[in-house]
């Protein structure tokens, strides 16, 4: 699916964190498997930022220069580069605001490898292509959503949605893999006014969860929509190579 120019080279990672032992750590689990490069505050990572355009950036938000919000702001400026939140508990406020600033996943500490590395793996699969093929398909897993046809099939058994159910499960299965805020998906779909009415949200996505899961016999897709309380939705992938847990 990725294209093969770059199949054997490691994705690049830039890691922001303040943490010297943290730091050092993430660096040496993820490096086997990746291209890291780790500096320790906000100046450094926007050097770095773009000296390098490193494929990925993991990003603690309490650096003793610049907020990591900044950052995040200063990087969606130019690209899309996937943006991964570190937070610590004691700044749970931020991730939505990290969210809404374009970052597009988060953990918060402290943190096991085996999850870090799988929000890694699904944000750089979704970097690597678009989210519709060239016949304007997006797919996941058994899932089909034909996005110029207004039409949902599982396995090619059509799922009959609203035309408001159709658009919220296009904003995220075209995100899929990453967070939408309950603020994100109100402004997509409803457009501004509903801004912090996110109990329409939960109606509308418990009907879509509900006719997906009458439409898929093997009963996954019930699932496929994942609830981060207090702050928004994810698609989760439903590859096989999600929890790709790899030695070391
Ligand atoms: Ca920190």
């Amino acid at each position: 699916m990725s294209p093969a120019t770059d199949a054997t080279r490691p994705a690049s990672i830039l890691l922001v964190e303040d943490d010297e032992e943290l730091r050092t750590s993430l660096a040496a689990s993820l490096s086997g498997r990746y291209r890291v490069e780790a500096v320790g505050d906000g100046m450094s990572a926007l050097r770095r930022w773009s000296a390098a355009r490193p494929d990925i950036i993991i990003l603690d938000l309490g650096l003793p220069d610049l907020d990591g919000l900044s950052v995040i702001s200063r990087v969606r400026a130019e690209a899309t580069t996937p943006i991964l939140v570190l937070t610590a508990r004691d700044r749970e406020g931020d991730k939505v605001e990290a969210l809404e600033r374009g970052a597009d996943d988060y953990v918060t500490k402290p943190f096991g490898m085996g999850e870090l590395r799988a929000r890694l793996g699904a944000l750089l699969r979704r970097a690597m292509g678009p989210a519709a093929g060239a016949d304007g398909v997006v797919r996941v897993g058994p899932l089909s959503l034909d996005v110029a046809h207004h039409s949902v099939t599982v396995e090619g058994i059509p799922v009959r949605l609203t035309p408001r159910e159709f658009e919220v499960l296009k904003v995220l299965v075209s995100h899929a893999g990453r967070i939408v805020t309950h603020g994100r998906l109100l402004r997509a779909v409803w457009g501004t006014p509903y801004g912090d009415e996110a109990h329409y949200l939960h109606v509308y996505v418990s009907a879509i969860r509900r006719k997906l899961a009458a439409a898929d016999p093997a009963g996954r897709l019930g699932m496929i929509i994942v609830s981060e309380p207090g702050v928004g939705y994810r698609v989760s992938a439903l590859e096989p190579g999600e929890d790709d847990a790899s030695p070391g």
